[in-house]
């Protein structure tokens, strides 16, 4: 059965290998330490995600330093990646190499996080990092059948086939979900899905035969029957979320700064993992939705240079302004396949009731 769904799951990504393993975050750490990202180095990502980008990469051994988000798609922002890359580093000008003026440790790998389900600018990011030589791995723990077209391949990609390698969860609040904890990692190159099978199981090559100290990391048989049975309807359920997020904007109207919608550039299909919207006083919105019987979430309230996890760290507010304020203002409004238009024209109805109507 896992070998089956890997099979599976590789042909949704269009990669060649997928690894499952116990969970998202386990596999973003195998796929840090398969790459080659040693204890010591610096892997960059982004304030806003989950805690898990960020532990995975301490787990790895490994220390972190932020790029803020841009505002409108809320993932990576290329030009501060950029900015960071020229400023906040220091290049050896013999062997290239790259030294975090934060961390003082080499910076081998970045971490775009396809957040809400669509995927980060990955061109400029690529291309920043074949520059620097840095190792690019996707956290596409959000974004399972997302597409990018490369503008400069004039192609489009699925998430997960994008950088080296990819990290997906299957917790059940995924678009694609087990009963219970589950991930995969996906790649194209065959020596670290192989190393990626090592870590997952105890750096086992046969039985008892163990080539390095690895981790308790597999995918449970169960998980991989049930998501080889999901895994069939996840094209239409994620059509049926691009339509929901299609009448959304229809329904809700253009407040313009005073609500502002997802965007979804023309270079991504975004697989709206969560429908997030962003507004002023989100706590009176939030309240107003819920009394009208509404749930909402929150993704995420406080950005990871914030979290008290990370105050030794000495970040600052202001230091990822974008981030922050978007921790402040988004709201995630209902989103699943089997939301049906009714449901959305209640909650447009509630929006308005609140906000008024938008002015045409
Ligand atoms: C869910 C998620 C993870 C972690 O996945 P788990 O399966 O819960 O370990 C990592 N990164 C992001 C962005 C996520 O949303």
């Amino acid at each position: 059965m896992v070998e089956t769904f890997e099979q599976e799951f590789a042909e949704l990504c269009q990669a060649r290998f997928a690894i499952g393993v116990s969970n998202g975050t386990d596999g973003l750490r195998f796929a840090l330490m398969a790459a080659g990202v040693r204890p010591g180095d610096t892997v960059v990502t982004v304030p806003m995600t989950f805690i898990a980008t960020t532990e995975a990469i301490s787990q790895a051994g490994a220390r972190f330093d932020l790029v803020d988000i841009d505002a409108r798609t809320y993932t990576m922002d290329p030009e501060r990646l950029r900015t960071y890359l020229e400023h906040d580093c220091v290049r050896d000008p013999k062997s290239g190499r790259l030294t975090s003026k934060r961390t003082k440790g080499p910076v081998t790998a970045v971490v775009p996080v396809h957040l809400y389900g669509q995927v980060a600018d990955m061109d400029p990011i690529l291309e920043l990092a074949d520059r620097y030589g840095l190792i690019v791995l996707e956290d596409a723990c959000q974004a399972h059948g997302a597409e990018y077209v490369s503008r400069r391949e004039h192609k489009r990609y699925r998430a997960g086939s994008i950088g080296r390698a990819a990290a997906f969860s299957f917790y059940p609040g995924k678009n694609l979900g087990a009963c219970g904890e589950a991930g995969a990692i996906t790649t194209n190159d065959p020596t670290i899905a192989r190393a990626c099978r090592l870590l997952r199981d105890h750096g086992q090559s046969a039985k008892y035969m163990h080539d390095i100290e690895g981790y308790n990391g597999r995918i449970d048989a169960i998980q991989a029957g049930i998501l080889s049975a999901k895994l069939k309807h996840l094209p239409a359920w994620n059509a049926q979320r691009r339509e929901h997020a299609r009448r959304y904007a229809e329904l809700l109207g253009d407040f313009g700064e005073r609500l502002i919608l997802p965007y979804e550039p023309e270079w991504s299909q975004s697989v709206y993992h969560i429908y997030a919207v962003r507004v002023r006083d989100r706590e009176r919105l939030r309240e107003h939705l819920n009394e009208e019987g509404i749930g909402t979430g929150i993704h995420y309230p406080v950005p990871l240079h914030r979290l008290k996890a990370y105050e030794h760290l000495g970040y600052r507010e202001g230091d990822f302004p974008v981030a922050e304020r978007t921790g402040a203002q988004e709201l995630s409004l209902p989103m699943f396949p089997e939301l049906v238009a009714e449901q959305q024209h209640t909650v447009a109805k509630a929006v308005q009731g609140l906000l008024g109507r938008p002015p045409l």
